[in-house]
């Protein structure tokens, strides 16, 4: 059976020791939410390069970090920087709720965070929309041509029909999934 290449290789590496995928995937996350608290940068070149730099000539200091936030989540094996290899270049942002992630793909070209399935359905949603991802025109499809957006106060059709049409984008709106409300509950 040929294996099926769908992480880079220091995710697999944990899968191969026994921690189930999803673990796996968070666990880089986690890190990720970690340093940014201890060094955040707004832009993620530059936190990218404060983490490498940290990495290259901080080397005992990174290791450190890692093995401390490590050793507060409950592993089923224990877990150190010499399984766990974080790797500052592979930190990307959400196009849609713009946190930072850890791109565990193959090809390095995860749009998306690993929260939930909510950002990367509504990435979906919004690259089927005109417009761009960040900033998409919602258009609503009308069937009834004759509605009036700005009907007279007396006109009781009018008005039903607007008020008709502005629910139905508004349910259109609401129609996404539900976030990961814990992303960790699987480590605890
Ligand atoms: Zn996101």
């Amino acid at each position: 059976m040929a294996e099926k290449q769908a992480y880079v290789r220091e995710v697999q590496d944990l899968i191969d020791e026994g921690i189930p995928e999803d673990v796996a995937v968070q666990v880089y996350q986690f890190l990720v939410e970690r340093f940014e608290r201890a060094h955040h940068k707004p832009e993620v070149k530059d936190f990218r390069a404060e983490l490498s730099e940290l990495h290259k000539s901080e080397r005992r200091y990174f290791r450190d970090c890692v093995d401390d936030w490590l050793s507060d989540m409950p592993f089923p094996i224990e877990l150190t920087w010499r399984e766990v290899k974080f790797k500052p270049n592979r930190i990307s942002r959400c196009e849609i709720c713009s946190d930072y992630f850890y791109d565990v793909s193959r090809n390095g070209r995860k749009v998306t965070c690993y929260k939930g399935s909510y950002c990367e359905h509504e990435y979906e949603v919004r690259r089927k929309r005109p417009g761009t991802v960040i900033d998409p025109i919602y258009k609503r499809k009308v069937n009834e041509v004759s509605v009036d957006m700005a009907p007279d106060k007396s006109d009781k059709r009018g008005n039903a029909a607007l008020t008709e049409m502005e629910r139905a984008a508004w349910e259109d709106e609401q129609d996404y999934g539900i976030p990961d409300p814990d992303m960790f509950d699987k480590l605890r």
